[in-house]
């Protein structure tokens, strides 16, 4: 038998790969190898015959950004003609058609303001609360929250602390990418580094907030970078558990959006090989369903793949299709074309792959009366 076979039966039989492990596998192993496998585990985590959604909406409540990203298309400086922030009618447009629409998630992200005070946010959560309180609030991802800590100059567990009490419901897993220092440094040198985007998640741990984990690959990196965010990604699991006995609900990674509008993406990292094609970000999220033993959900990003990519994710590992967004500025910015989808497209994709779709909220409990919570 092959060292392969070997470590990928190794999980099937329930037994954790070793960081080395991982990386032997992700380096040797082949799709068919892997998702036949992460198929199966998917099962020990979530109805076999089920693939549960979300209805919601993405608002980027502002493109002002002074984090200067090298990969992002969807910022601007202060300043600049195009910068942005959504005024309350603005908002209050967006989420009364996501209401109409049967929606259950706002998912909030934006840039890094350097003049929106931490009120300013605390003000939109309740505001959303009292008029859209069928609506979950699911907003600003680590970074965001650790550069709201910078502005007010008081502690990321301070920031998540009143942020919920203003009516935050959870943390999104965005600003994650790798989760390994000497690619964030290269690509992204003023963002959050790897302890810090962990620790607001173990803040949210603690907090009981929502959260989930992400990951984009394909920005040059080594696989042992990738096996490095993993292990990082695991680990904090497997502390949050033992501390709050809860943790990240889900995973999610794409490879890299990189067709620059503006012809500027990457100027620092020519020669690296960018992004990851349908089999390397099916291969990537098998792998993950075998090394993440212990993240009970896995999302296909069908914002990145289209819905015939995210059809076979459904076979190798992944047991929700998401959020159906009707909105999507980030990575359609940076090159993507599959921005939103009808919530009847999400259910079609479902059951072409043969799993019963069904609708949830943010903490996976089911808003269809068939069936039992997934
Ligand atoms: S990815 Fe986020 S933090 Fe980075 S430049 Fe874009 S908006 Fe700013």
């Amino acid at each position: 038998m092959s060292d392969v076979r070997k470590l990928v039966n190794q999980v099937l039989d329930g037994e954790r790969l070793t960081p080395e492990e991982g990386l032997f596998l992700y380096e040797n192993a082949a799709l068919p190898d892997l998702m036949p496998a992460a198929a199966r585990v998917r099962e020990r985590f979530s109805q076999p015959e089920t693939v549960t959604y979300l209805v919601d909406r993405n608002v980027n409540y502002t493109n002002v950004c002074i984090t200067d990203c090298k990969f992002c298309e969807f910022y601007r400086p202060p300043g600049h003609d195009e910068a942005y922030v959504l005024d309350r009618e603005q908002m209050s447009r967006k989420l009364t058609e996501l209401r109409d629409a049967g929606g259950t998630r706002v998912l909030l992200q934006g840039g890094h303001h350097p003049d929106l005070p931490i009120s300013w946010y605390e003000e939109l959560l309740t505001w959303m609360r009292d008029e859209f309180p069928t609506i979950e609030r699911d907003a600003f991802s680590p970074p965001e929250i650790e550069h709201i800590s910078h502005v007010e100059g008081i502690p990321v567990r301070d920031v998540l602390k009143r942020l919920k009490d203003a009516g935050l419901d959870g943390v999104p897993g965005g600003g994650g990418e790798i989760l390994d220092d000497e690619i964030r440094t290269q690509v992204s040198p003023k963002k959050t580094k790897t302890a810090a985007w962990l620790d607001v998640m173990d803040g949210a741990h603690e907090l009981d907030l929502y959260t989930s984990a992400s990951m984009v690959f394909g920005f040059g990196e080594k696989p042992k970078h990738r096996v490095n965010s993993f292990t990082a990604l695991r680990q904090q699991q497997d502390r949050s558990l033992e501390r709050y006995g809860r943790g990240f609900m889900a995973f999610i990674s794409w490879p890299l959006q990189y067709e620059s509008r503006y012809g500027r993406v990457f100027s620092g990292l020519k020669g690296w090989k960018l992004g990851g094609s349908a089999d390397d970000y099916l291969f990537h999220t098998a792998f993950a369903r075998l090394f993440l033993d212990n993240i009970p959900h896995f999302q296909v990003s069908w914002p990145t793949m289209g819905l015939a990519v995210a059809k076979d994710a459904l076979r190798a590992g992944c047991d929700d299709m998401g959020g159906t967004m009707m909105e999507e500025n980030v990575v359609s910015q940076a090159g993507s074309v599959h921005s939103c989808v009808t919530e009847q497209q999400v259910r079609s994709t479902v059951e072409a792959a043969g799993f019963t779709p069904r609708k949830r909220n943010s903490r996976y409990h089911a808003l269809e009366p068939t069936g039992d919570t997934p």
